[in-house]
Formats: C-alpha cells, structure tokens, sequence
C-alpha cells in the first residue's frame, strides 16, 4: 500500500503549533511583524505574495507590504531594504524573486539583515547551514524535513537522491541531510542537468527528492520498490481546464505510485509545507529580535 503524504495535513498542525507561539509573544506586547517587498516581472509573484500575506494573518501575525515599480532604480529597492533592517517593529524580511534584470539579486540577499532573513538565503545563513549550526533553514527543505519526520521516515543510514541543485531547493536539502542531527544522517546524492545516468542514482534513493522543474519526468522505472518520493516540482502543462492549464509535478504520479511506499502528491505535498515553514522562520525571528523565548514545533 502506497501512503499518500497529505502536506496540507502536517503544514495545519505546524501552523496549529506555531500560534501558541504567536499568542505567547503577542502577550508580551510585541507582534510578529512581517515585510514583504515585491518587485517582480514574474505575474506569478503576486499571488505568491499575498498567499503568503494571507497565512500570516491567520496566524496573527502582521504584514508591511512594499511594492516597487519594475523600472524603479536598484537603489530604490535596496533603500527598502535597509529601511527595513533598522526598522524594530520589522521581525522578518522577504524579497520575492525575481526581480527585474536591472536588479542583482545576490546584493539584494547580501544587504537582507541575516537576522531578518527569513527566507534564509544570505551568504551569512547559508554559510551557518553548511557548517551545521543553522538560524534559518531554508523554507522548502525544512518543510520536507517536517514531512519526513511526520511520516516517520528516518532519514537515518539512508540513501537520500536529490535530483537539482538549485540554491532554494537542492543545495540546502542535501546540506539538511548530511547534517549529523534529526532529519539528517543520510548518505546523500545530488544530481543535476549534467548527471549521467540518472535512472541508475534515481534507482539507488531509499528517499528521491525531485526539484529540477521538468514535468513529469520521473517515472515507476527510475524507482526501486518501497521509495519514499517527495516531489517538489510545480509545473504549469496545458489542460482541458476552466484555467487552460493544471499543476503537475516532476514526478509521474500514477508510475513512481506504483513503485513508492509513500509519495506527496502535486498540488498538496510540499508546497504547503514551504509555506508552513515561513512562518515557523517568522516567528523564530520574532524571538530572536524581541529576545523572547519561543517555543517552535
Ligand atoms: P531551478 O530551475 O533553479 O533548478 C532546477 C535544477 O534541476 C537545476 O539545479 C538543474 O541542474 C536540475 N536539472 C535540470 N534538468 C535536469 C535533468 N534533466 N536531470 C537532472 N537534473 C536536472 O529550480 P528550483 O527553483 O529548484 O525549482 C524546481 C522545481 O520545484 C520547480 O518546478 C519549482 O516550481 C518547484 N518549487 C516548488 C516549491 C514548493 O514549495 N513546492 C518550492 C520551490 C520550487
């Protein structure tokens, strides 16, 4: 029997588990505050944004959102920024990506106060990630982290296969599983677009992680019986739908289902999770600026 992992279950429970932190700071006279600073070419970004806004408020947790006008200088967005990193009511800072060709997006992430980054992408967090001591782990591969443990997976003694090595998805996963903690200890694979072979890695994954962004491309005979699958891959392919379109993921559902002993799903599998997972780094930033002792789940 194939287990179905239901994201938008485990992502209910954190966010249930987060808001007794929020309720414990809000008590002592400080709100969670999060920024939001959206100046994307992406049409998409949008959405994503005030998703994000939208679960933040049902926490109780407030929102500052900054929108800039694509043709504004880069220097514009970064005054935002640094606005933000003195501001004190400030607890967490998002920049939504892409920005606009104009802009460089690593100075973007370089000038992100690191205790304010939330998304926990600046040189400064990723370096505490690598070193095995992390403040914000990256919101994708801590909610898989999260879908593993709540699964009962043990990552321990196991081969872990990451397919992509992206700076959001794959570098931080494979760093989260090579780490010697809880939701680590994993003999870790990563392969990318110059992999050889990639059914024979695939093959080897007691726990496949899929994050390259191709639909649909791994299928039941990439797979050894009893994998767990977690499929990252959101990805628009036309449809006979009301939207013209459907999200399908990275993963061929219906084949790698036959083969998994659990697998999430695309819509409803890790996307909750990472939007889960912002808010856990929200509030964690909220006890660090406010020097409050938070319980996190
Ligand atoms: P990316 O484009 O930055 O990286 C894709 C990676 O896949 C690259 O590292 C590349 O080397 C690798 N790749 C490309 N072709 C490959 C091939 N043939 N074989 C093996 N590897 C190959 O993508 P990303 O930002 O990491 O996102 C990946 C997917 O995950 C996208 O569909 C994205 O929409 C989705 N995503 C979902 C969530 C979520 O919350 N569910 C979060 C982030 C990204």
């Amino acid at each position: 029997m194939t287990d179905r992992i239901d994201g938008e279950a485990v992502a209910a429970d954190v966010r249930a588990d987060l808001q007794s932190a929020v309720d414990s700071v809000a008590d002592r006279g400080h709100r969670p505050t999060l920024a939001t600073v959206l100046m994307s070419p992406d049409p998409a970004s949008e959405t994503y944004v005030s998703m994000k806004q939208r679960d933040c408020e049902e926490l109780g947790i407030d929102t500052r959102d900054v929108e800039l006008d694509l043709d504004e200088p880069a220097e514009a967005l970064f005054d935002v920024i640094e606005e933000l990193n003195r501001d004190d009511d400030v607890d967490g800072i998002l920049v939504q990506s892409p920005v606009p060709d104009h802009v460089d997006y690593r100075e973007v992430l370089e000038r992100i106060d690191p205790e304010k980054d939330v998304d926990g992408f600046h040189p400064e967090n990723v370096g505490r990630l690598v070193a095995g001591y992390p403040r914000y782990k990256p919101c994708t591969p801590h909610g898989i982290q999260k879908l593993l443990d709540a699964t009962d997976v043990d990552t321990e003694g196991k081969e872990a296969v990451i397919v992509g090595r992206s700076r959001i998805v794959g570098k931080p996963m494979a760093n989260l599983f090579i780490q010697k903690a809880p939701g680590g200890n994993a003999t870790t694979t990563v392969c990318h677009s110059r992999t050889e072979d990639l059914a024979a890695k695939t093959r080897r994954a007691d726990i496949l992680v899929a994050a390259a962004g191709i639909p649909e491309f791994i299928d039941g005979s990439m797979l050894s019986p009893g994998v767990v699958v977690i499929d990252v891959g959101i990805n628009r392919v036309d449809a006979d739908t009301e939207k013209g379109y459907e999200l399908v993921g990275d993963v061929d559902f219906e084949s790698a289902a036959g083969k998994a002993s659990a697998i999430t799903p695309v819509p409803g599998g890790v996307g909750p999770m990472t939007r889960a997972m912002l808010l856990y780094n929200t509030v964690k930033a909220t006890g660090r600026q406010a020097d409050i002792e938070v319980e996190l789940p």
